[in-house]
């Protein structure tokens, strides 16, 4: 009789369990569990003060959690600083583009990926290193549509370019995890249209969870979501069926205006 040889089931790449934060008397994440498969296409989303970005600094490491666990493709993270997180491969763009003015574009790519580099040791005293880095750099900068002025100084970008060199910043990491907070924050149509353009066609390797406002954002890019409110899940589920739930349509005011922010209290049903 011949054996079947076993494949080991790939672990989800994020295992949230009974995550709990608390600041005083308020919780800010409520008892959340959440499991993502690898190239996980999700949203969080929720009324302002849900505790979505809590939720995040939880998975990123930079807030710790009262109680529960975060696994990474199966390490528990929980209690891992957030440059050993960043190392195992979760990477966070930010609401506010988190870029270094004085350098080049080049410069910040390059320096965001340094310390992921597999050649990093040694790389300032052999040209072939440093040339491996600055390549990964402009395949970033490609990515992101931004190759043709990597040698601008970044103090010299508009704030969509900014958020594009923020996110090839993050891509340079190589990560398995991209969080992203609010990205299409203050950018045009154009901007974000490209934005679209450029996170769905990241390779399924990358999963990417996204807080945001803008439900057409939501809606192309997350194929599931979560809805928080006050720090509890409400809902979670493919992205339409999320979308129409009678208590997410209770919490939101989902009019013609592509904006998820809350109703004000006379127009709620
Ligand atoms: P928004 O959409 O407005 O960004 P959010 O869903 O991201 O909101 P959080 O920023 O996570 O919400 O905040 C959740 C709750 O926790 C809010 O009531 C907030 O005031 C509170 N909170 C967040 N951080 C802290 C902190 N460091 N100390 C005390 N309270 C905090």
């Amino acid at each position: 009789m011949t054996s079947v040889p076993t494949v080991a089931p790939v672990p989800p790449v994020l295992d949230l369990t009974r995550l709990t934060r608390r600041y005083g008397s308020l919780t800010a994440v409520d008892d959340v569990s959440l499991r993502l498969p690898v190239g996980a296409r999700h949203a969080v989303i929720g009324p302002n003060g849900a505790g979505k970005t809590t939720l995040l600094n939880l998975i990123a490491g930079t807030d710790r959690p009262d109680h529960g666990t975060i696994v990474l493709s199966g390490t528990d993270v929980t209690r891992k600083a957030t440059a050993r997180r960043s190392r195992l491969g979760i990477a966070r763009s930010f609401q506010q583009p988190t870029v270094i003015p004085e350098l080049t574009v080049l410069d910040n790519v390059v320096l965001a990926g340094w310390p992921h580099h597999p050649k990093r040791r040694g790389a300032w005293r052999s040209p072939s290193r440093l040339r491996s880095h600055t390549e990964s750099a402009f395949r970033h900068l490609t990515t992101v549509g931004l190759a043709d002025i990597a040698h601008r100084t970044a103090s010299t970008l508009s704030h969509g370019q900014r958020r594009m060199l923020d996110l090839a910043a993050a891509l340079a990491g190589e990560p398995r995890l991209l969080l992203l907070d609010e990205p299409a924050a203050g950018l045009t149509d154009g901007d974000i249209g490209r934005l679209l353009g450029i996170l769905g066609g990241l390779p399924a390797s990358v999963a990417i969870i996204l807080v945001e406002h803008h439900v057409e954002v939501v809606a192309q890019l997350a194929s599931t979501v979560t809805v928080l409110a006050a720090g509890r899940v409400l809902v979670t589920g493919p992205t339409q069926e999320a979308l129409a739930h009678p208590e997410v349509r209770d919490v939101y005011h989902t009019g013609t205006k592509a904006d998820m922010s809350p109703a004000p209290a006379d127009q709620r049903g």
